[in-house]
């Protein structure tokens, strides 16, 4: 049985109300009143731009994403000031985030991008005489709008792939980081005529306004509850969409698998963005007989990552949670857990002053507890003991599905198992985040969890239509 306590009905997947619900929109904190016609002017620009951008070679395109690289270098201390102002992350860890992975990012659409236009040729099945294509064309006018947790690279990854494939775009990030908004305004600005990529601060209802247009693609990364807003606005104009959502990944440890590993990999994982990542693994799966090993192997590596020798916390190496209301919702979800029974096996230490959450083991955990039903996004990890893995593969497969699935197991045909059986975004067997850092492959969600790919020559197509042209062989006048 997998829980230590398993209430009636636990089973039942119930419809969740998104955990960061109500609390990380905050109002604008400048609403100048021309903000809804300016938008509107960029957008009438951009409509008639897009003709030409659609038109426009690979030299052209690649001139654009070697302006726009040149843009974020110039930038580059500005930008990662700027997102240190906006979230307590750590340096190394913005500088790698937010300006490395960007840069080669964009790197990467330079690369390939000539390759990647070129028109794929299929056989005709009508006549063989006849020819056939399938034309990667520009989707138009793009919308593209951010989370706060990587503001800058998780923009600017759409907005390479965007540019890559012909396409003007509108671009917003998200209100939670003024200042990281402010200095990627001046980037685009630097890199690009508003006719091609315009940006725009602001709070929701800026984004509001952005959504009121009949955009030919938006691009969204972000909560499931701003998701299935932005579908429903899209929906009104038959906007193709990416959406880019979060949900709770589990991880499944195999009864063979190296639990010192696991305990490690997880420590590290959890530790990077405070665990506020849309991949970050979210809860575990483990056996009985596993448990006590994976709590002391985390709690020894906990220590050795992030504490000094008198016990104190190195929090310059641990990304503070974003704002109050998150920090109250990750309390409540702990809170919430301990009176129905949980324990703190690990961590616990909550500062509020300083939004500060330490690296957080909760056992003795059930499905009826809020920290099993909601999106953690926090340094907060609860461990679940089973039995059979086929009751692991239930619980999942009842459930939304989840945007990654990590798997830890030294037998094939278990993997096997889970993989056929339950259904996300993304898997990495052994390890974590490597699907998401593995650009040949595809990165999205699935359904509760995400609608589309990007990521490589998968952002490319999300900004693309496969036009299919075929042509009938032409004689000329008189030919038989
Ligand atoms: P969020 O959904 O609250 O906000 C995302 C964007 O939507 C922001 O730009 C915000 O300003 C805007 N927004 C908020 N309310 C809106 C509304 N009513 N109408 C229109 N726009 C609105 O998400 P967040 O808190 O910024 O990010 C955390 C969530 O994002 C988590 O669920 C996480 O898992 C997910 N996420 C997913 C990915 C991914 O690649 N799949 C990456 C990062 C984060």
């Amino acid at each position: 049985m997998i829980g230590e306590r398993r209430p009636v009905g636990w089973l039942s997947p119930r419809p969740l109300p998104h955990p960061l619900e109500g609390l990380v929109s905050t109002a604008a904190t400048t609403s100048p009143t021309d903000i809804p016609s300016d938008i509107q002017r960029v957008f009438q620009l951009q409509r008639a731009h897009q003709w030409q951008a659609k038109t426009s070679t690979a030299e052209q395109r690649k001139e654009k994403l070697r302006r726009l690289r040149a843009a974020v270098e110039a930038h580059g201390e500005e930008l990662v000031a700027a997102v240190r102002r906006d979230t307590r992350k750590p340096e190394q860890e913005v500088r790698i985030t937010e300006l490395l992975n960007v840069l080669a990012n964009i790197d990467r659409n330079i690369s390939n991008v000539e390759e990647w236009m070129k028109p794929v040729e299929v056989k005709t099945s009508l006549n063989p005489d006849d020819r056939a294509r399938i034309v990667h064309e520009a989707r138009g006018v793009c919308l593209i709008l951010g989370p706060w947790n990587f503001p800058f690279g998780l923009v600017m990854g759409p907005v390479a792939a965007a540019i890559a494939a012909g396409n003007c775009c509108m671009v917003k990030l998200t209100d939670l980081c003024p200042a990281t908004a402010h200095v990627a305004g001046k980037i685009i600005r630097a890199a690009f005529d508003e006719q091609e990529v315009a940006l725009f601060e602001g709070g929701v209802e800026v984004a509001t306004a952005l959504l009121e247009l009949p955009f030919n693609h938006i691009f969204f990364t972000g909560s499931t509850r701003v998701g299935r807003i932005v579908m429903a606005a899209a929906a009104r104009n038959l906007a193709s969409v990416t959406l880019e959502l979060g949900g709770k990944s589990p991880v499944i440890v195999d009864a063979d698998a190296d639990v010192g590993k696991v305990a490690a990999d997880l420590a590290a994982a959890k530790q990077f963005n405070g665990g506020q990542a849309c991949i970050s693994p979210d809860h575990v799966f483990v056996t009985a007989a596993q448990k006590p090993r994976l709590v002391e192997a985390f709690r020894d590596r906990v220590r050795q990552n992030l504490y000094d020798a008198d016990g104190s916390l190195k929090r310059e190496n641990i990304a503070q949670i974003v704002n109050a209301p998150n920090f109250a919702r990750i309390k409540r979800l702990l809170d919430d857990a301990v009176a129905k029974g949980a324990t703190i096996a690990v961590g616990g230490q909550l500062e509020e002053a300083d939004r500060t959450i330490h690296p957080t083991l909760v056992t003795d955990v059930t499905p009826d507890m809020l920290i099993m039903q909601e999106e953690i996004f926090g340094p907060v990890v609860p461990l679940m003991t089973y039995d059979r893995l086929d009751e692991v593969i239930e619980f999942i497969s009842a459930r939304d599905k989840p945007l990654a699935l990590y798997i830890y197991s030294n037998t094939p045909g278990n993997v096997e198992r889970i993989l056929q059986r339950t259904s996300s975004g993304g898997v990495t067997v052994n390890g974590f985040f490597s699907h998401y850092l593995e650009n040949n492959l595809p990165f999205g969600g699935v359904n509760q969890s995400g609608l589309g790919s990007y990521h490589g020559v998968f952002g490319f197509r999300a900004f693309s239509h496969e036009r299919a042209v075929y042509m009938h062989q032409v004689k000329p006048a008189g030919a038989h």
